[in-house]
């Protein structure tokens, strides 16, 4: 694959350095190497491993004794933000300053679910906007994606898994996972994308009913609520592992490929 200037310009951006060699023929491989890391080859995007396809999750039981909003299945925006906002299904909305719903183009062919938001999204009530949010800002840049206003195949439509800020960062509980699950539910059946881009371990194991280490669950497509589904890195892990950066590239076109392989011709 051969990248244009502006793409190579967003790799950089990214952390990943794309180079050819001087002589090399054209269409030789071009190999993706991460600064301070091991040469890597480039990912594979021509035969990505799709798994079959699973049938749609069934809606998750709320945690024993919380106040679930009901009729969600059917919400339609205003009333399922609204919804979110007003939630007192779990503890969480004790300590947050607000919910973050989700940002992004309603009907956007890329939907990228990360956890849960920390304590700029908490005070911000938009989700991905610390040092995670710019790391995860450019890599869609990269891939000429944004989450600025444009069209539905350009925009992504970005959601957590937990629309409320555990408190001090700690991790998700499987409760408070359980209770926000139908809001996450609604908005992929809304928002209809072509792929999910799932972000971070307990975004993946929660959305895919696993235990598995991301490790060993990319690299392969997975799909939620009947929506192809890539596994990938959490933003704030890839600030802390920068030789990850690179297999997170891999996961982008991964994607790429799975949306291009199942776009009309
Ligand atoms: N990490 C997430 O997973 N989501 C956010 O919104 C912010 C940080």
């Amino acid at each position: 694959m051969r990248w244009s200037d502006r793409q190579l310009a967003m790799l950089r951006e990214m952390g990943v350095r794309v180079w050819a060699a001087q002589d090399e023929p054209a269409g030789a491989p071009i190999v993706a190497e991460e600064a301070d890391a091991a040469v890597v080859a480039p990912p594979s995007v021509t035969a990505p491993a799709h798994a079959p396809l699973a049938p749609p999750r069934p809606l998750v039981m709320a945690a024993p004794g919380a106040a679930l909003p009901t009729g969600i299945a059917t919400m339609a925006w205003p009333e399922l933000r609204a919804t979110v906002a007003a939630c007192t299904a779990c503890t969480l909305c004790e300590s947050r300053t607000q919910t973050v719903f989700g940002v992004g183009h309603e009907r956007a062919h890329w939907m990228i679910v990360g956890e849960a938001p920390g304590e700029q999204e908490d005070r911000q009530g938009e989700p991905f906007v610390g040092k995670s949010g710019q790391l995860l800002d450019n890599m869609l840049r990269a891939i000429a994606l944004t989450r600025a206003e444009a069209e539905p195949a350009r925009q992504v439509y970005i959601a957590n898994t937990l629309k409320c800020r555990p408190p001090g960062n700690r991790n998700p509980a499987p409760a408070e996972l359980a209770a926000c699950e139908a809001f996450l539910i609604r908005q992929v059946q809304l928002v209809q994308p072509k792929i999910i881009l799932a972000m971070g371990r307990f975004a993946v194991q929660s959305l895919l009913r696993s235990t598995e280490p991301i490790g060993r669950l990319r690299g392969r497509v997975h799909h939620y609520q009947g929506v192809p589904l890539i596994v990938t890195y959490h933003p704030a892990y890839l600030l802390r592992n920068l030789d990850d950066k690179a297999k997170a590239w891999d996961d982008l076109c991964l994607a790429l490929e799975t949306v291009r392989a199942g776009a009309p011709n």
